[in-house]
């Protein structure tokens, strides 16, 4: 790499001597400058052992967890011995949720290159709040914020910020939501507070998600505020009852949350619909798309975002579809000038030349950031839109090849349609009572994530205990999302079969 040092004709390294002062002193930082490298190495090493068995480890390594704790250490012992400790304790105790078979929640992997790049984010360590403090950052962010634009279909025009989940991508939409909603009542609330306003009016259907919800609380919104409307115990929107609660606002602004993939099923609110509606009232709508947003990547699922192009504010995470190892997250905002009056700051020691677009310290709630969008970047630039379609398309396939496999089992019952890439079912061995079917899922949801080869839980969807594997990690193949299907019948067999002694009194009684 070429480069320009301070020491014209030097190497601008410590030499032998220079190292030799400081040694002793290990561990003082300084004393194992010459360790670094070592550092480096032995982390690149272990971290390629750790991933070279990624796709055939069990999901988490059998053996009791370690819940020592300790006092800090007065005397370090240094950074190579600190590393190599770490290393076993991850060995013990890391899961391999960045492998093909954790299904639990909704977790992406790291893509080679994402991985690549989030490594060299932490040796370059830019602050990303400022062109000042990092262009590199700055002009990255840019490009990966316009190239996911054109990877969802989103307009140029629109705004947007890294932030480091969707949680806080919802906090951000929703933070211009309430900034707009302010202005409606003719209140600057990020200066004025939210005092003396009357509570929004803030809806959803039944499946919003617990991180807008909390997004909604710490805005000073109130969470019991966010009006669930819906038609059946799934959760399923009820239009009537939205256009109903819209009339009766007249005037007054609302804020409805839309929900672009349901975690139970992967099921959309109808995002065409409800902008339509909004759009004949006063109604910011705000779209969670924290892995369903990927639907619009591939022209098979695209329609289910229908609409999106209308909507006020759309987030989504890079940690999980995009494949981007931990933590990412992305949120757009159709108005430039609500989102940057909703994170604005200033400091005489900030303030730098007018720039010509905001500085993303202004874009987000940190001001001082990790440069999230190298990551981002090296992950586009890798694989581009096609590489991403593809990605997508082959985890929609493996979704309707489990699904066809539950269908097939005469012992599974398949509970909501698979319109994406979660598939939610239920065990259910014939001759068990309904009554008794939420207690042995609960049960073979325990055993599947005792035993390892698979990696999911258990969900509640329309009053049944059901599993809803998610299928996100770029590592996983046929032979993984096969080992759903037979771990849940193998565990269910058992699980059943020790239920059964003291299912038979019952039964007698
Ligand atoms: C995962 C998820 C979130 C929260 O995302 P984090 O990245 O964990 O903050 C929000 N909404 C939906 C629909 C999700 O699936």
């Amino acid at each position: 790499m070429g480069r320009s040092s301070i020491r014209t004709g030097s190497t601008g390294s410590t030499g032998p001597e220079a190292t030799r002062e400081y040694v002793f002193r290990v561990p003082d930082p300084l004393g194992d400058h010459a360790n670094l490298a070592a550092a480096l190495r032995l982390a690149a090493r272990e971290a390629e052992a750790f991933l070279a068995g990624i796709d055939e480890d069990l999901v988490r390594a059998p053996g009791a967890s370690d819940d020592s704790t300790s006092s800090l250490p007065v005397d370090g012992v240094g950074s190579l011995a600190a590393l190599s400790e770490l290393v076993a304790a991850a060995d013990r105790e890391a899961t391999r949720s960045a492998g093909p078979r954790f299904f639990h929640f909704v977790i992406g992997g790291g893509t080679p290159a994402a991985l690549g790049a989030d490594w060299l984010t932490a040796a370059l360590d830019q602050n990303a709040g400022m062109t000042i403090s990092s262009p590199l950052a700055t002009r990255l962010e840019r490009i990966s914020l316009d190239w996911l634009k054109e990877l969802f279909g989103l307009p140029a025009s629109w705004s947007g910020v890294l932030t480091t989940g969707a949680t806080m991508a919802n906090f951000v939409g929703l933070a211009a939501a309430r900034r707009w909603w302010g202005l409606q009542h003719g209140v600057d609330v990020e200066a004025a507070g939210l005092s003396g306003l009357p509570p929004m009016t803030i809806m959803s259907s039944g499946y919003v998600h617990a991180s807008a919800l909390k997004a909604v609380a710490m805005l000073g919104l109130g969470r019991e505020r966010v009006q669930t409307l819906s038609r059946d115990i799934a959760g399923r929107v009820d239009m009537d009852a939205m256009a109903s609660v819209l009339r009766e606002s007249d005037s007054e602004p609302v804020v409805i949350i839309v929900n672009a993939g349901d975690v139970n099923t992967g099921d959309f609110d109808p995002l065409a619909d409800i902008v339509a509606l909004a759009r004949k009232h006063k109604a910011w709508v705000h779209v969670d798309g924290a892995f369903g947003l990927f639907a619009a990547v591939s022209p098979r699922t695209r329609h289910l975002v229908d609409g999106l192009e209308l909507a006020d504010s759309v987030i989504s995470d890079g940690h999980k579809w995009l494949n981007v190892p931990y933590d990412l997250g992305f949120a757009f905002v159709r108005d430039p000038v609500l989102h940057a009056g909703a994170f604005s700051a200033s400091a005489a020691y900030l303030s730098a030349k007018a720039a010509s677009q905001p500085e993303f310290m202004n874009l987000s709630p940190e001001m001082s950031r990790r440069a999230r969008s190298l990551a981002v970047w090296a992950t586009l630039r890798a694989y581009g839109r096609e590489g991403y379609r593809f990605m997508v398309e082959r985890h929609l396939r493996l979704a309707q090849r489990v699904a066809d496999q539950v269908d097939a089992a005469p012992d599974l019952e398949r509970l909501a349609d698979v319109s994406l890439n979660v598939i939610c079912f239920r065990y259910r061995p014939p001759g068990v009572p309904d009554e008794q079917l939420d207690d042995l899922n609960r049960r073979v949801g325990e055993l599947v994530l005792e035993d390892g080869r698979v990696y999911f839980g258990t969900t509640v969807y329309a009053g049944k205990v059901a599993f809803r594997p998610a299928i996100v990690n770029w590592r996983t193949r046929e032979d993984d999302v096969d080992l759903i299907v037979s771990t849940v019948r193998e565990l269910g067999g058992r699980a059943a079969a020790q239920a059964e002694p003291a299912r038979t009194p019952a039964r007698k009684e």
